[in-house]
């Protein structure tokens, strides 16, 4: 079974980043001129607790999002809602539980996404518990050197996360753009939709139709018989393959210039996820694959 169509293109976006409308330094226009400039396709600016309204704009798609924020004992939870009507600004209750967020999101017609999970400490356990997720953050680009610590990379806590029962989600690279220096324009997910408009985007989305990248291109994932994953790729010097199994051979494809690679789904492989990085340190993120059911 191939993971994306061989026909359609694929759109660069970002759904993820911020306005003078909550502590982004741009305004909306400006921050869709910035995103128009740097070649992007389609834009969520999500501000936090209100929806900035889409201002014109021309050859890129907007769609209306929020953050939604809240800080628990050991951990802050911050939840990307794409798609949403203006009225959640006054719906939303931010001293509830995260849940109901999730549930506001999704009764107003959007879809929520885990944004940021190892900036904002959430444990396995927290991730487990929650429902109505459509995607989560793999990559947050503010979340990293100079800005910010270095906790972009949400990998390796997805990882455990999903090896212990947590819902496979697809992943999503965004900015988080704030100061729109060094952290705007260097992430994107790029969605496989029919065309750029509202009810395809969000059709591809909830289908998770993409892949995130700070780079390489990711063209193709097959997945032949749950006995073997093949990628195509732009070229890359690394394509790993990581599962929840802590060793398996074949794991890691390196060398320079690697357009294709394969790996042999082990017996205790539970999901699979593509790695692809090029010879600058630059990711390819793809969303686990579903191999059989963990059982904890
Ligand atoms: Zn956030
Ligand atoms: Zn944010």
């Amino acid at each position: 079974m191939k993971l994306f169509s061989d026909s359609q293109p694929f759109y660069k976006a970002n759904f993820h980043c911020h306005s003078t409308n909550s502590d982004g330094r741009l305004d909306p226009a400006s921050v869709v001129t910035f995103y128009q400039n740097a070649g992007y396709d389609i834009l969520s600016i999500t501000d936090h607790r209100t929806v900035t309204p889409p201002p014109p704009s021309e050859g890129i798609m907007l769609l209306p999002g929020i953050e939604l924020d809240y800080n628990l004992p050991g951990q802050w939870v911050h939840i990307l809602g794409l798609g949403m009507d203006s009225s959640i600004g006054n719906q939303w209750n931010r001293f509830g539980a995260p849940q109901e967020g999730i549930d506001l999101i999704r009764s107003l017609g959007g879809i929520a996404i885990l944004a940021h999970p190892a900036w904002s400490l959430n444990t396995p356990a927290f991730m487990r518990s929650l429902s109505g997720l459509s995607g989560v953050e793999i990559w947050n680009s503010v979340s990293t050197l100079p800005l910010n610590g270095d906790r972009a990379d949400s990998s390796s806590l997805l990882d455990t996360t999903w090896a212990s029962g947590g819902q496979l989600l697809p992943v999503y690279a965004n900015d988080d753009s704030h100061p729109y220096r060094n952290e705007a324009g260097v992430a994107a997910t790029m969605v496989q939709s029919e065309d750029l408009s509202v009810p395809s985007v969000m059709e591809a989305l909830k289908a998770g139709r993409f892949y995130g990248t700070t780079g390489p291109q990711i063209f193709q994932i097959e997945n032949r018989n749950n006995q073997e994953i093949i990628v195509t790729c732009s070229p890359a010097s690394a394509v790993i393959f990581y599962s929840d199994c802590p060793w398996a051979a074949g794991r890691a494809v390196i060398g320079t210039g690697i357009t294709e690679a394969n790996y042999f789904i082990q017996k205790n492989d539970h999901f699979v996820r593509v790695e692809v990085r090029d010879e600058t340190g630059r990711k390819a993120w793809s969303s686990p694959i579903g191999i059989k059911p963990v059982r904890i």
